[in-house]
């Protein structure tokens, strides 16, 4: 029994059915058709396939190209998804931070940190958490809660050491207190983080 030189495995000739090369290196008809795939030569000798053994696989190839091109446009999509999604959550946010800035400009502190504490993920510490945390210190500053303003602008600085701002305020806040040790303190920090 002849045995498929890709797999090494025998072929029976009643069942499988079976190609070979030119120099009769016989291979299974499924393996031929994986082999293909990648090269167009006998895996053993290096022999080009004749024309007609390789068309009998034509389909075959072509359906298998498809469904790789099938499988990469579908990535694509994917990726181009979740970067639009990505864009937009992002413009959401700033609009967001946008809006809450200028209530507090208003002097609107109490709906300011009533929007951001809805907005506020415990759990989370990227970019967006920790600008809400800042204007969660900022309004609070403003509105006169200075101990609160300290608790949120310790929680930022101790999650990014390099916040300036956050320093400021919590200096600011301190000093409001009466900490002037404490204040100071905060405020070294501003020049390092500089
Ligand atoms: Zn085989
Ligand atoms: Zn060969």
């Amino acid at each position: 029994m002849p045995s498929c030189i890709v797999c090494h495995l025998n072929i029976d000739e009643n069942t499988d059915s079976l190609f070979k090369c030119n120099n009769d290196h016989p291979v299974h008809k499924y393996c031929l058709a994986e082999w293909l795939m990648h090269s167009q030569n006998c895996p053993l000798c290096s022999d080009p396939y004749p024309q007609n053994v390789i068309n009998q696989f034509k389909d075959y190839m072509e359906k298998k190209e498809q469904e790789k091109q099938a499988a990469l446009d579908k990535e694509l999509q994917k990726e181009s998804m979740k970067k639009m999604e990505e864009v937009a959550g992002k413009a959401v946010f700033l609009k967001f931070i946008e809006y809450i800035e200028q209530i507090i400009e208003e002097e609107k502190y109490n709906e300011a940190i009533d929007k951001l504490l809805d907005s506020y993920d415990e759990s989370s510490v990227d970019d967006r958490n920790l600008n809400i945390l800042f204007l969660l210190g900022k309004a609070n500053y403003l509105k006169g809660r200075f101990d609160l303003t300290i608790s949120f602008l310790f929680k930022l600085v101790k999650i990014k050491f390099d916040y300036p701002e956050g320093f400021l305020y919590l200096g600011k806040a301190y000093e409001k207190l009466g900490l002037k040790d404490k204040a100071q303190w905060a405020y070294d920090r501003i020049k390092e983080g500089k």
